[in-house]
């Protein structure tokens, strides 16, 4: 029989200890202080370290990366918390000399044409491309011209490409830009769950004419970049999250079995213990969550789990400088699907961030996997590595040289797919949530895979569970007073 871990003061219970679960306990935390209110928090995390995905390892003066290096500033949450959390001196801009992007054309890195960003902002660099057919370069200049389709329907990122831009614009360039964000497959993709700000570009006018009103907007400072991150690694922003909150807080080793109600009171149990809770935040992956919550309510556990989840790998290799054939002249490269390659991109580290090595060194992280892709990260780390040195030396024609060191990590089923019927299936967790009181839900599975959308949603679910904390509170006292 399992100890029945009461609380004498309300109880939070989070489930979960990746940037989600650590920025939700981080914000309860902050609140109760401030109100100087009794509250427990307590943070259950299945593996033995904190941080979920995001991992960083430093060897010999080299900063590894294992999940995310770096998160976009133009949603604010990331480098809101890093500010708040007393880093911003340890924040690095991404170095904008050199950030040309190049995309794979018949085994040939050719750079994407200026003013692209996610989409073309300018017609004109597209006719000078070598990336295109001259058939793709007339039928991507036709965009402005092309009335906005009004329906309602959910399409598919691919369908929207390919109606506005051409098919060959979706398959060398889109695709690989947009889905590969994902790891996910255009044709698959919830155009309104991945990218609604693609449809309010065509609902305003066209694709180039949003993208060039939105390349000239100034930018908000020149102390940030698109990107950035944090000179010893993300991991940084996970150890002072964790750092913030009282001494045993957070419980390694402790993997959630079940999730149970009994009246108003929740009830998580552990192979060890059950934490009696007034409010549970969910911050596990939407799969994980369908396992623990399937005696609780069947319906709510069958729409988590038609959520899918694909597998992907990154392959960091450092090589020496001195004789590198390659000058890594820019960010990275993306490959589209087209040209049968196990890695999916890769990123110029040492260019993009010059930092994260050490003298005298470069490295490249590649990415492999993802969807209708997983069979090529099937292998183990010493495969992966095998798969990713083959292919880069064959993209980058390095001949003879060979990596330093490499470091190689899978992610298991850990991307969620926001597919076609995405929008729908969170109305109908939403509605599954109703009939349970004190539980929220919150994480990278259901509005935004970003570490912004993720420290956002964190801190909404204890914005939440807090109010509720408040209202139980305040009821009891009234209850006692009369
Ligand atoms: C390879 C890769 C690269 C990425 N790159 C970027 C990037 O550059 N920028 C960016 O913004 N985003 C990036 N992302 C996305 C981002 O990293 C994730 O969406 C985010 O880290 C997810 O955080 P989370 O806390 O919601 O989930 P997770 O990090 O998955 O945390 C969930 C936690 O729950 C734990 N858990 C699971 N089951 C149980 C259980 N039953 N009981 C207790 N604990 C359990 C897990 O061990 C884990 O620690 C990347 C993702 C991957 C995989």
């Amino acid at each position: 029989m399992e100890p029945q871990l009461s609380s004498s003061s309300p109880r939070v219970v989070i489930l979960g200890a990746g940037i989600t679960g650590l920025a939700a306990a981080y914000e309860l935390h902050k609140r109760a202080a401030r109100d100087r209110r009794k509250l427990e928090i307590v943070v259950l995390e299945a593996s033995n370290r904190v941080g979920g995905k995001v991992m960083t390892e430093t060897k010999d003066g080299v900063v590894f990366e294992l999940g995310p290096d770096s998160f976009i500033t133009a949603k604010p949450d990331a480098l809101a918390l890093v500010r708040e959390l007393g880093l911003s001196g340890e924040l690095v801009k991404t170095n904008e000399s050199q950030k040309t992007i190049y995309v794979l054309s018949h085994g040939k890195l050719e750079p994407l044409p200026e003013g692209m960003t996610l989409l073309p902002s300018r017609v004109l660099p597209f006719l000078t491309t070598r990336l295109l057919s001259w058939k793709a370069k007339l039928r991507l200049a036709l965009e402005p011209f092309i009335p906005a389709a009004r329906e309602e329907l959910d399409e598919s990122l691919g369908s929207f490409v390919r109606r506005r831009l051409g098919r060959e614009a979706l398959e060398k360039i889109a695709a690989p830009m947009l889905a590969g964000i994902y790891a996910g497959d255009p044709e698959q993709m919830s155009l309104q769950s991945t990218f609604p700000q693609l449809k309010e570009l065509e609902l305003s006018g066209g694709i180039f004419k949003g993208m060039r009103a939105a390349a000239q907007r100034p930018k908000p400072s020149s102390e940030l970049t698109m990107f950035m991150t944090l000179r010893g690694g993300l991991s940084r922003l996970v150890e002072a999250l964790a750092h913030q909150l009282p001494g045993g807080t957070v419980r390694t080793g402790a993997n959630v079995l079940s999730l149970k109600r009994r009246g108003s009171e929740w009830q998580v149990a552990t192979k060890d213990a059950v934490f009696s809770a007034d409010a549970v935040i969910s911050a596990l992956p939407a799969n994980a969550l369908a396992a623990v919550a399937s005696d609780l309510d069947f319906e709510l556990s069958c729409v988590l789990n038609e959520i899918p989840f694909v597998t992907t790998a990154t392959v960091s290799l450092v090589y020496e400088r001195a004789g590198f054939p390659d000058p890594l002249d820019g960010f990275g490269f993306i490959v589209p699907r087209a040209e049968g390659r196990a890695v999916t991109a890769a990123t110029y580290t040492s260019t993009k961030f010059p930092e994260r090595v050490a003298q005298g060194q470069v490295m490249v992280r590649c990415f492999m996997g993802g969807a209708g892709r997983e069979e090529t990260v099937a292998a183990d780390e010493a495969g992966l590595s095998r798969t990713a040195r083959k292919e880069l030396a064959e993209i980058l024609r390095l001949g003879e040289t060979h990596p330093k060191f490499s470091r190689s990590q899978r992610w298991e089923k850990a991307n969620p797919q926001y597919n076609v019927g995405h929008a729908l299936r969170l109305k109908r967790i939403a509605s599954c949530l109703q009939g349970h009181p004190g539980l929220y839900l919150s994480g990278c599975s259901y509005e935004g895979v970003g570490l912004p959308d993720c420290i956002r949603s964190g801190r909404e679910a204890a914005a939440q569970a807090y109010r509720r904390i408040l209202a139980r509170g305040s009821a009891q006292a009234s209850a006692r007073q009369s």
